[in-house]
């Protein structure tokens, strides 16, 4: 059976795929291997995660979680899912700042592509370690913190540094969520996309680039309900899901309904996969917050080119940090992201014609989905990536293209 992303749409060419059950197992793995790669839960929709030699899945390590909650923070095992990771932690009184759309995704996969969900002052998932243990080339373990001059281009890496077996997350106070759904937004209202992105604690815009609706993730006091008739918008009459004909089975409860942080962050639920599972590619730019409005602009103009071959676009807000290979390094961000049908050859044009028209903005493409146009590498990851592996033992086609190989 050949192995492939869940979207199916890249088929892993590795030559054997191996499930370590131990840190020894994996070290001798490493070690006895001419290239290699760590595989996380295959949601990433081009070929980063692929290899020709051993692909390795950490599904049969020891998946112990360690919470220390007086440090506020949590050490878990690569292959964890948030799926897995959030309900043990609210059990502790314990929530991460910020889940992706979809909480089936391992940590060490969506940490290593810089994963994010939204909210002006909420970084990337990858902005919450700490630290992270690692087995390099030789097979020997690394671990490195943050205060290490190594360790912000280890953490965003998209597997080139090594294999990661484990990672220390900040963790806060769990905290209650509220999730409504606002239709209807005028293209006019994208004038006040600070103030609109700024009333939840997570905030996202869905659009076709013709209607627009507002999914608002507010945390705090119940009483702090928007006016009827907010930026033009009116209050969803039933849950929605994010592709307006779809049912909202798959969907975190909305509607105002107060729950748990970890059941409303994610726009998907944990005990479902998203309905029409892969039947979809992705593509994401981030561009830098201060060009959003001119940005969005660019593309409402431009819609009847994108619609054909669309599902649906989600318009997010991520702060900055300071990983080096991180889209979010260095300036606050806006990330528009594109839910293509599963049609690569259509989808192609338009996504390069989306890049052309975002050019001027900056861009930078999310590691996890597809994208045309490169980035340069940062010289100081180039460095790191030579001295911790200087067989390119775990370069992959995609690392290659990066480091302009
Ligand atoms: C339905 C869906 C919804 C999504 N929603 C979001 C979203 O809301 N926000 C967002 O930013 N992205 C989103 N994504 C993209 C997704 O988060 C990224 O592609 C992420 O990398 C997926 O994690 P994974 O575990 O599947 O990684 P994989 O695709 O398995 O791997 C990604 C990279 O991580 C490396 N890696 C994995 N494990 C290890 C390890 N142990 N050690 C070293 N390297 C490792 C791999 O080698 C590869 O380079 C979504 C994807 C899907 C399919």
């Amino acid at each position: 059976m050949t192995l492939s992303n869940w979207a199916g749409n890249t088929a892993f060419r590795a030559s054997d795929v191996h499930h370590p059950s131990s840190l020894d197992e994996l070290r001798r793995l490493v070690a006895g291997s001419a290239r290699v790669r760590a595989l996380g839960s295959g949601h990433s929709f081009n070929d980063v995660a692929d290899t020709t030699g051993d692909l390795v899945v950490l599904d049969r390590m020891p998946d112990a979680v360690e919470i220390d909650s007086a440090a506020g923070r949590v050490r878990v095992p690569a292959r964890m899912t948030y799926a897995r990771l959030a309900p043990q932690l609210d059990a502790h009184g314990l929530a991460l700042a910020n889940l992706a759309s979809l909480p089936h995704i391992s940590v060490a996969g969506s940490v290593a592509t810089g994963t994010h969900g939204s909210g002006d002052a909420i970084p990337s998932l990858a902005a919450a370690v700490s630290s992270l243990d690692l087995v390099t080339a030789d097979g020997s373990t690394l671990t490195l913190a943050r205060g290490d001059a190594d360790f912000p281009g280890a953490v965003v890496a998209l597997g080139a540094l090594g294999v990661v077996t484990s990672l220390t997350l900040d963790v806060v106070p769990s905290f209650e969520v509220r999730q409504y759904v606002r239709e209807g937004l005028p293209v006019e209202a994208l004038a006040h996309f600070d103030d609109i992105m700024a009333a939840g604690y997570s905030v996202s815009l869905f659009t076709d680039w013709r209607e627009t609706r507002v999914w608002l993730k507010r945390a705090g006091d119940p009483g702090d309900e928007l006016p009827a008739d907010w930026y033009g918008t009116r209050p969803a009459d039933g849950p929605r899901h994010p592709l307006p004909a779809m049912p909202a089975d798959p969907c975190t409860t909305q509607l105002g309904v107060p729950g748990p942080w970890h059941e409303r962050l994610p726009h998907f639920r944990a005990d479902f996969e998203p309905s029409g599972a892969g039947d979809e590619l992705q593509s994401e730019l981030i561009l830098p917050r201060e060009h959003a409005v001119e940005a969005l602009r660019a593309l409402f103009a431009i819609g009847e080119r994108i619609r054909p071959v669309l599902h649906i676009s989600e318009v997010r807000t991520v702060a900055a940090d300071d990983l080096w290979l991180s889209p979010f390094h260095g300036r606050d961000s806006v990330g528009v992201h594109f839910t293509w049908i599963k049609d690569p050859e259509g989808v192609r044009p338009v996504l390069e014609l989306v890049e052309e028209t975002l050019a001027p903005f900056g861009p930078r493409p999310h590691w996890g989905k597809l994208f045309t146009r490169w980035p340069s590498c940062p010289e100081r990851f180039r460095s790191l990536a030579a001295r911790l592996d200087p067989e390119g033992k775990f370069a992959n086609d995609f690392t290659r293209r990066l480091l302009g190989e």
